[in-house]
């Protein structure tokens, strides 16, 4: 679903993404660790195109992001074709970024009505689906303040998956909650997984990593410096980095 080559990113003077390769397949979940400042979150924004990538190649679902190609020439798509090519991508944040206005339910139809100018009732009825598969059937006309963080953020899950995205970005989505309520959120995450959802996850949460990523990728630096299994990566890292990373994490 998602084939990175290449990928450089620099914001100014500071290189910030330098020669990023990976591939995430259909139902694969990957998994981005690494600390703060190597371009975990500047990868992901690449990906739905938040970001453009100064060099390389980013496909998704087989589709270059934000260009057109015509021979050798790359093009940049127009505004409402970006916005069409990230249709298909859902994306959680940190912060829940809810509309603070509308209910967990009015949040999680507004898109696909407004957007894919799907029919009202067809949106509220999947809208309680999606609800009730995140475990807030009962809050649907509860409005975000009212909410805890936890739950905030799975709406904002079932708001993303009201979309029917073909991949799932997560950026450290569990990283505002208090302890207590970051296990309903993974739970909800590891059910998406579980279904077949593919998934790129930018955590901290090395126990879910270790659960649930197909791979995982060890960032620091701008560079992927150790990719593999939960097992080869956070089992037996290869690298210096990595163990001192996760020594630090763990
Ligand atoms: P964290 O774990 O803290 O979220 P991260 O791995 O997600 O870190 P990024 O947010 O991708 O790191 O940032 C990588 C580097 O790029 C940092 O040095 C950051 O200051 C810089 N950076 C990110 N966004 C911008 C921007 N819009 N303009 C300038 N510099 C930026
Ligand atoms: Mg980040």
């Amino acid at each position: 679903v998602v084939q990175a080559q290449g990928i450089h990113k620099r914001f100014g003077r500071l290189e910030v993404l330098r020669g990023i390769d990976f591939e995430v397949r259909p139902k694969e979940v990957a998994c981005l660790i690494g600390p703060s400042g190597s371009g975990k979150s500047t990868l992901l924004r690449c990906i739905n195109h938040l970001e453009k990538i100064d060099a390389g190649r980013l496909y998704v679902d087989g589709h270059l992001v934000g260009y057109r190609q015509r021979g050798d020439k790359l093009y940049e798509l127009r505004e409402n074709e970006i916005a069409e090519q990230r249709r298909d991508i859902g994306m959680v944040f940190q912060r829940f970024n809810l509309f603070p206005h509308m209910t967990a339910l009015e949040n999680v139809m507004e898109a696909p009505v407004r957007v894919r100018r799907e029919n009202k009732s067809q949106a509220r009825e999947r809208a309680l689906e999606l609800l009730d598969r995140v475990g807030l059937a009962d809050k649907e006309r509860t409005y975000p303040a009212q909410l805890s963080g936890g739950q905030q953020q799975r709406v904002a899950i079932a708001r993303a998956l009201a979309m029917r995205p073909k991949l799932m970005l997560f950026d450290e989505p569990t990283s505002a909650l208090d302890p207590e309520l970051v296990g309903d959120v993974l739970g909800v995450m590891r059910q998406l997984a579980s279904d077949g959802m593919t998934m790129v996850v930018v955590t901290h949460e090395m126990q879910f990593a270790r659960e649930v990523a197909d791979k995982v990728m060890f960032m620091d630096g701008g560079v992927v410096v150790e990719a593999g299994t939960p097992e080869e990566v956070i089992g037996h890292p290869a690298h210096e980095r990595t163990r001192a990373f996760l020594a630090r994490v763990l």
